[in-house]
Formats: C-alpha cells, sequence, structure tokens
C-alpha cells in the first residue's frame, strides 16, 4: 500500500515591494551655455488675424427653389469631381440633409447615364 502523504505547502506572501519615502533623485539641470527654452508666443491676437472661418453655407438651405432632382445633371455635376466623384459635404458645405439628397441623386443619375461613373466613361 502506497502511503498518501498531503503535503500542504503554504503559499509564500507575495514579496511585498519595500516602500521608500525617498525624496525624487534631482534631474541633472543643464544650465551652462544654453538659454532657457521658452515657447514662442504667437503675436497680440492669437488665432484670429489671418485666417477667418467661413460660415458653412448650404446651398439648397438658402435657395429653397432649388430642387435636388435625379433628372437634373448640370446641378448635379457642380457636387462632383473631376474624377466623377461626389464632392464632400465639408467641401461644398451642403448640409447633411441635402448632402443625403444629392448622393442618392447622383447616383441615381448615374443609372440614367444622365452622369458617369468614371472618367473612363465614354460618351
Ligand atoms: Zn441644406
Amino acid at each position: 500500500m502506497s502511503e498518501e502523504n498531503t503535503v500542504k505547502k503554504e503559499a509564500a506572501p507575495a514579496t511585498a515591494a519595500p516602500k521608500t519615502a525617498d525624496s525624487r533623485p534631482a534631474r541633472p539641470a543643464r544650465t551652462e551655455g544654453g538659454r532657457p527654452e521658452r515657447p514662442q508666443r504667437r503675436g497680440p491676437g492669437g488665432r484670429g488675424g489671418k485666417f477667418q472661418r467661413r460660415r458653412k453655407f448650404c446651398k439648397f438651405c438658402a435657395d429653397t427653389s432649388l430642387t435636388i432632382d435625379h433628372k437634373d445633371p448640370v446641378l448635379l455635376s457642380q457636387f462632383i469631381s473631376e474624377r466623377n466623384k461626389i464632392t464632400p459635404s465639408r467641401v461644398t458645405s451642403t448640409c447633411a440633409k441635402h448632402q443625403r439628397q444629392l448622393t442618392t441623386a447622383i447616383k441615381r443619375a448615374r443609372v440614367l447615364a444622365l452622369l458617369a461613373f468614371t472618367p473612363l466613361h465614354h460618351k
């Protein structure tokens, strides 16, 4: 018969990191030969002046008589790029509602062959 030895090893408590209340090591100060660096400040006025933010201006909101129609390729072509991509609203500053209507109208016009899908498309 085999003797059953059940040896229970008690886990040693995790080594607690010795806490030492040391003062921070002073970083080497370089003072010789160098002038203190100062953050460069812009002139008075700060962010104004040269660049003024243009107010966002949606063409279709401004002119309610304009309607987005997929049968109007002349109007829709103002909102596609040279490579027949739909220009993002941040470029054309069209509002979200009208940009959505524009994209569907442009896509419909493409299906109807009023607008081209790609510049490779020959008329
Ligand atoms: Zn709009």
